[in-house]
């Protein structure tokens, strides 16, 4: 495959493939966008089947994170990263300090992070070769881990597309949660305490005592979750939930939940809206999280202290857009997410000049 022939190529300003002989480090920097200001994602690490493979995520991926800070209201383009290889067996300090080398060689066009496989000890690794590094501990203008904000936008989110279809609030709403890790959990507590009543599924059995201890839910087999009678279904577990297979099982009438790429493809947005279902666009509603990171990038660039009010009031934004993107799917009668990504684009456009 080359690079401009492939399907996932959209105007990229940037592909970088960096290889570093000492410690084996094959990266590949996608910068997707920088017209609303630097790319701002994060670094995943994962046992890619083919060097394709890797560059097919990096460019997904970096384009997402255009989308998404768009969507935020976020002064960064978008951009990610992925080191091939396996985040069990071969990690070192110094394969992210070399890491640290390829991002500090763009110079500030691209800020790093957390994401699947990296955590916040080998950022401190790269952190040694680049300052473009958040999601770090132990600072005045560290942002923490970013899972409750990310389930404050998404519970505002299930509210909003329970009263847009079904014209009523939470109390005595069914939400079935797939996954009940980070984020999860805490929209589990959430819901539970403004009335709703939950089912939810997960593979790690310890997780899912714990939030059916705190909040009364209903825990079903992994596989059931899709054919349970509810009204909401939340995914936040991985991506690819939503596809041609599981569709056809959901009663509900709303999709919203966490996870990022929940739509198994792009087309399949369109059967949803087909269904009558209400689908809050996955990389809006989940947007709390990079807000947060955002807030340490913020703080680090102005040698500042994190600020917990900035996010609070970038949430509120995020919650409006979220409602002119549903209220604009209903009143156009077309797919929530087709109309998300028009807004995103043309947001990147309008910036770009
Ligand atoms: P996590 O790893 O803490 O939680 C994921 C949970 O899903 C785990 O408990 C896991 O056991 C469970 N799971 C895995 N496969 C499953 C399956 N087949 N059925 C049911 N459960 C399954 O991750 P997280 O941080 O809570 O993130 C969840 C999702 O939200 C991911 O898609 C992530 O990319 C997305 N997201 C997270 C954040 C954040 O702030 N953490 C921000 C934006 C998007």
């Amino acid at each position: 495959m080359t690079l401009f022939d492939s399907p996932d190529f959209e105007g990229h300003e940037g592909v970088h493939a960096f290889f570093d002989e000492k410690t084996g480090l094959k990266s590949i920097i996608a910068v997707h966008s920088t017209a609303r200001g630097p790319a701002a994602g994060g670094c995943r690490m994962w046992d890619y089947s083919s060097a394709d493979a890797a560059l097919t995520d990096a460019l997904r991926l970096s384009r997402g994170m255009s989308y998404k800070n768009a969507m935020a209201d976020l002064d960064f383009g978008g951009g990610k990263a992925v080191i091939i290889g396996d985040s069990r067996s071969q990690k070192t300090p110094e394969l992210f300090e070399a890491f640290g080398r390829a991002v500090d060689s763009l110079g500030g066009q691209y800020w790093t992070a957390e994401d699947v496989g990296v955590s916040p000890s080998d950022l401190e690794s790269t952190r040694k070769t680049t300052r473009f590094v958040a999601g770090l501990e132990g600072h005045a203008a560290a942002s923490g881990d970013p899972s409750p904000v990310t389930a404050e936008g998404v519970f505002r989110g299930v509210r909003l597309c329970v009263e847009r279809a079904l014209n009523r609030d939470l109390k005595g709403v069914r939400v079935a949660i797939q996954g009940v890790g980070h984020v999860g959990a805490y929209l589990a507590e959430k819901l539970h305490a403004a009335g709703a009543e939950l089912i939810i599924a997960d593979v790690n059995q310890v997780a899912l005592a714990e939030v059916a201890a705190k909040t009364g839910a209903t825990i079903v087999p992994t596989d059931a979750i899709f054919d349970v009678e509810a009204d909401v279904f939340a995914p936040c577990a991985l991506g690819g939930a939503i596809s041609n297979a599981t569709l056809p099982r959901l009663k509900v009438k709303v999709i919203a939940g966490g996870a990022n790429n929940q739509l198994a493809d792009a087309m399949i947005g369109q059967t949803v809206f087909d269904r009558g279902i209400l689908y809050a666009p996955d990389y809006v509603i989940n947007g709390g999280g990079i807000i947060n990171v955002a807030a340490e990038i913020r703080a680090l660039e102005a040698g500042g202290a994190f600020d917990g009010g900035w996010v609070a009031s970038k949430l509120d934004r995020l919650a409006q857009t979220l409602a002119e993107v549903i209220d604009q799917s209903i009143s156009e009668k077309r797919p929530a997410n087709l109309v998300a990504d028009e807004i995103a684009r043309a947001r990147i456009a309008a910036a770009r000049g």
